[in-house]
């Protein structure tokens, strides 16, 4: 069976959120378009996103960083299976954390979701055109909390909200909320006055 195939099922029977079809189709097309090369992702899974990603051209280069030991060490596992070693690094920390070297095109924001803003303003420093943040919709509760019972999903849905606002705040930043997949937010850094 195909790679990408056995991940896909692999996600679902345990339960690992990786970015749903059709927002995977737009991000790479994005990539393609803009001609990124170096992307920089934050919450590697089991590498599903960044071997996708590595696939839309083969001067691509990734560097990924997932917190959990077990996912981290899948990861490892499906991109010697890609045979994409040479292009994907991945690091195993909290991103939060971790010291990652040199600069990037495109910044892929794609984990704990009531740290976006940390995330954003830790690294945004060493991005050069966008930064793409997944699961913005949150399974439709960002647009309907009054759905929501539990406290912690509404908390949640509260710092998503306040991200939102973050990026539509930040005037070095052009962004665009697509609601394709679980809801992503494309913003693209503008140029700068000098
Ligand atoms: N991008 C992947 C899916 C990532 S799921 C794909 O589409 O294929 C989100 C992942 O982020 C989880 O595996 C989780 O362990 C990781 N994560 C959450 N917070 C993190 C942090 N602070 N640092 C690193 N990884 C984190
Ligand atoms: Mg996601």
């Amino acid at each position: 069976m195909e790679l990408i195939k056995q991940m896909e099922l692999y996600a679902k029977e345990h339960h690992v959120p990786i970015m749903e079809n059709d927002s995977m189709d737009y991000l790479c097309n994005y990539i393609k378009e803009h001609e990124i090369k170096r992307i920089l992702e934050i919450g590697t899974a089991i590498a599903y996103s960044a071997i996708r990603m590595a696939q839309v051209r083969d001067d691509i280069e990734i560097v990924s960083i997932e917190r959990d030991e077990e996912r981290y060490q899948i990861a490892c596992e499906n991109v010697e299976k890609a045979r994409y070693q040479n292009r994907i690094t991945l690091i195993h920390d909290d991103a939060l954390q971790s010291q990652v070297e040199g600069t990037f095109d495109l910044l892929f924001i794609d984990a704990a979701k009531a740290q976006y803003i940390k995330f954003f303003e830790r690294y945004v420093s060493k991005i050069t055109h966008s930064v793409v943040s997944d699961n913005l919709a949150f399974h439709g509760y960002v647009e309907h909390p009054e759905t929501i019972q539990s406290r912690q999903l509404r908390q949640m849905v509260k710092k998503i909200k306040k991200y939102i606002v973050y990026l539509e705040n930040r005037s070095d930043f052009e962004t665009e909320f697509v609601s394709i997949g679980d809801g992503l937010a494309i913003s693209r850094k503008k140029a700068e006055n000098k």
